[in-house]
């Protein structure tokens, strides 16, 4: 099939913890990868980057390393998320013959400093960028999912990530309130590698961990409760086995991050001010990133705070989407950038 060139010359990137997502205006999400890199452990040289480096977490060969530079919703590893961040955007620059250099927004955690905007900007700058401005990710993500961002009307909007949460109220198009903490997704996995160690002594993976919280992982009693047999490594005889695992257990093993997580949204919620906290009461809370879609999240957040909630469309593709209508409507949603 033949490519149609189109002459859009804006893209969207939303760097994430877990997945890196780009989008080109007029023609919707062209990338989608994991936020992993392959490393020689020896030499720093990247090996690989994105879906094939993701495949290598915990089955890298020695001296190989996989590597997530923006786990914890900071730049951990400069050197390796530029090398990212280059290598994401020119596969789709070079795919796109873009007839001049594009102008890019990358959305950010809200918590990024200044040194690593530079980075971020100076990657961008090099993989071919002409323009780049940046936006927090809540925003994103508010303005994906459809809020008024830039109404007088307060909007709150609770972003589950693989490292991060971010918390946000938004009016007049600005970040009224946050709280941002760095549990996500990711923390959920270790909870549940932690206790089918302790429970079973069962030593299994991180992607094994996320199969299980996917699977089987929930925040409120299901009906029916699910089971899944999980394969690992017996650390007794140091053998594979198999156990059937029930979804009552999992949820019980997650309960401590995923409460970090309510109590992050309380603290948003005690810190708003009472105008725009009745407009939160009318219009409810919006759940979205990936850590959004754990099942019964939004009944748990309903319940224990008060207000209603529920998961907005496409949890996983909000922030790149909301970033892609702030190129489509630049003048509604100027006030939003930062440079
Ligand atoms: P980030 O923006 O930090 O890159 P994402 O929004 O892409 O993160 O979400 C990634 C997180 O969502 C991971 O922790 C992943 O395990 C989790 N996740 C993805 N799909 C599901 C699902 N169906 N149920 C629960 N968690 C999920
Ligand atoms: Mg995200």
């Amino acid at each position: 099939m033949k490519r149609i060139l189109y002459p859009a010359t804006e893209i969207a990137v939303d760097l994430g913890t877990a997945n890196t997502l780009v989008l080109v205006k007029g023609e919707g999400v062209v990338l989608d990868e994991p936020s992993v890199a392959a490393v020689d452990a020896a030499t720093g040289v990247v090996k690989c980057i994105g879906l094939e480096a993701k495949r290598m977490l915990g089955r890298t060969p020695d001296g190989i390393l996989a590597v997530r530079p923006m786990k914890d919703g900071v730049i951990a590893n400069f050197a390796v998320a530029e090398k990212m961040l280059r290598h994401f955007l020119r596969t789709v620059i070079t795919r796109h013959f873009f007839r001049v250099k594009p102008r890019v927004i990358v959305s950010v955690p809200s918590g990024i400093t200044e040194v690593e905007r530079r980075a971020v900007r100076d990657s961008a700058r090099t993989a071919g960028a002409k323009e780049l401005l940046m936006v927090a990710e809540p925003m994103a993500a508010a303005i994906g999912v459809g809020l008024p961002v830039e109404t007088a009307s307060g909007s709150m909007v609770i972003d589950i990530g693989g490292g991060t949460s971010e918390i946000a109220v938004i009016a007049l198009s600005g970040i009224v309130a946050d709280s941002s903490i760095r549990t996500g997704g990711d923390e959920l996995d270790q909870a549940i590698i932690h206790f089918m160690r302790k429970a079973y002594n069962l030593l299994i993976g991180e992607p094994t961990a996320e199969a299980v919280k996917i699977r089987i992982g929930s925040a409120v009693p299901l009906e029916p409760e699910l089971t899944m047999d999980v394969r690992g490594r017996d650390l007794v005889s140091g053998l594979p086995k198999t156990v059937i695992v029930h979804s009552e257990e999992i949820r019980d093993a997650i309960q401590e991050p995923i409460q970090r997580i309510v109590n992050a949204v309380r603290r948003a919620l005690e810190v708003t001010p009472p105008e725009l906290a009745s407009d939160i009461i009318e219009r409810g809370i919006i759940l979205t990133g990936g850590g959004a879609m754990i099942r019964g999240l939004d009944v748990l957040i309903e319940h224990e705070v008060g207000l209603p909630v529920r998961v907005g469309d496409d949890p996983l593709t909000a922030v790149v989407r909301g970033t892609g209508k702030i190129l489509e409507f630049p003048e509604r949603f100027q006030d939003v950038l930062t440079s």
